[in-house]
């Protein structure tokens, strides 16, 4: 009789996001007049912009004529598209990655859930407390985390970086050395960042441990402040300990068109061996290439018109982090966030915990949130509400939650 990897039996049973579902299922047949507005999803809304729909276009009538015909992409991705990001993504922020140090994906959740294929068992991760799910879930599925222990929510061979408002949200150095550390900044679940000099020490940090980063920049195009870098590879020395993900699902609205790209330097090296060599391989091996029509529509995000109409889709969703902050903090609650991404992570009022107030949200303003406990530990007695409805039901929202 064949045997599962039973890795999989460990994973926790309940999923926060199928949790939600049933709650607000069972409170939208229960009250089948309430006008519920859900802004716990970290999808966009926004259609796709017309320069990115015209590269579409283009690309599908190539793929109609045989002279322009495009079977399989090439593994690591076209050049058209990956010397773009370059150029874009880090020439023109002054770092040194060459096009042939990119490799282009269908997004930035099947990277960070596979990078860690290429690193051993006996690795110890580090994660920030909350926490993107996937960091944590696939190291359990490869066998690196140990046991979980239900009460805690945590696993045993797993260090947790605690980001709360007690240490305003800045991922302290753990006491044990970690192996991986995973960064995503801006961050998802709190919206919150942290300045370039802070992300320097980590990379000091990183070089000097012997660890390497897995830095999810995800948000990116959601930076506002001057002092927080795009790039980790803005950092001194970051080439030798970091690995970057992107993805264009949240700048450019491609959560349903699905591109991505993972940045694996060829100075970033184990002893003798190149990490870079390593991913090339596994990419080719496991990964037959992100659709041409999409790579084209992804060379169109960098185009002059492309920046402008996704400079004006950002700006729209910020306009809604802005209403939910500045309509949060006149209710009287405490709130983080939303400037340098489109989350906003609010503190529960009098204790509630994380769920009651979810319960509370639903039932007394019919909008729906997400609860901060199902990212991690640390999250509980927070809540995440996303910039990522439209503006008429954000300002709707904040008019019910400001009359509660
Ligand atoms: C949305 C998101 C991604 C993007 O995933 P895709 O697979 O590219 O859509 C990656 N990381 C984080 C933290 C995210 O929130």
């Amino acid at each position: 009789m064949y045997q599962i990897n039973d890795n999989y039996q460990k994973l926790p049973g309940s999923y926060l996001f199928s949790d939600i579902a049933k709650k607000v299922k069972a409170f939208s047949d229960a009250n089948p007049d309430a006008k519920i507005i859900r802004l716990g999803i970290g999808d966009v809304t926004q259609p796709l912009v017309p320069a990115i729909i015209d590269a579409l276009h283009g690309a599908v009538d190539e793929m109609a004529k045989a002279e322009t015909f495009h079977g399989y992409a090439p593994d690591l991705g076209y050049e058209f598209l990956r010397n773009a990001i370059a150029e874009n993504d880090y020439k023109a922020r002054g770092c040194d990655i060459a096009a042939d140090e990119i490799f282009v994906s269908d997004g930035a959740k099947s990277d960070s859930g596979n990078i860690q294929e290429i690193f051993s068992l006996d690795n110890r991760i580090a994660v920030c407390d909350p926490v993107y799910p996937v960091y944590v879930d696939s190291n359990v599925m490869a066998g690196r985390c140990g046991t979980y222990d239900a009460a805690s929510q945590m696993w045993s061979n797993v260090i947790y970086m605690p980001c709360t408002r007690e240490n305003n949200f800045v991922p302290e150095f753990p006491k044990e050395t970690p192996d991986m550390i995973y960064l995503c900044l801006p961050n998802n679940p709190t919206g919150t960042t942290i300045t370039k000099a802070q992300l320097q020490e980590w990379v000091d940090y990183a070089n000097k441990v012997g660890a390497v980063i897995i830095y999810d920049g995800a948000y990116e195009a959601y930076i506002s402040e001057d002092d927080v870098a795009h790039s980790i590879y803005e950092c001194e020395g970051a080439k030798t300990c970091a690995i970057e993900l992107k993805s264009f699902s949240k700048n450019a609205g491609f959560t349903g068109v699905r591109l991505g790209y993972t940045v694996v330097p060829k100075e970033l090296k184990c002893g003798n061996v190149s990490l870079h060599d390593m991913w090339a391989r596994r990419h080719g091996t496991k990964f037959n290439g992100a659709p041409y029509i999409v790579q084209r529509a992804g060379e169109a995000v960098y185009s002059a018109a492309g920046k402008a109409q996704l400079k004006d889709q950002v700006g729209y969703y910020m306009k809604n982090a802005k209403t939910i902050k500045e309509g949060l903090k006149d209710a009287g609650y405490e709130v983080y966030g939303g400037v340098n991404a489109p989350y906003i992570w609010l503190k529960t009022p009098e204790k509630m915990t994380s769920w009651d107030f979810f319960d509370y949200l639903l039932e007394k303003a019919n909008v729906v949130g997400t609860p901060g406990c199902g990212f991690g530990p640390s999250g509980e007695g927070y809540f995440r509400l996303t910039a990522f409805g439209s503006y008429e039901n954000t300002v709707a929202a904040l008019e019910r939650i400001k009359a509660l």
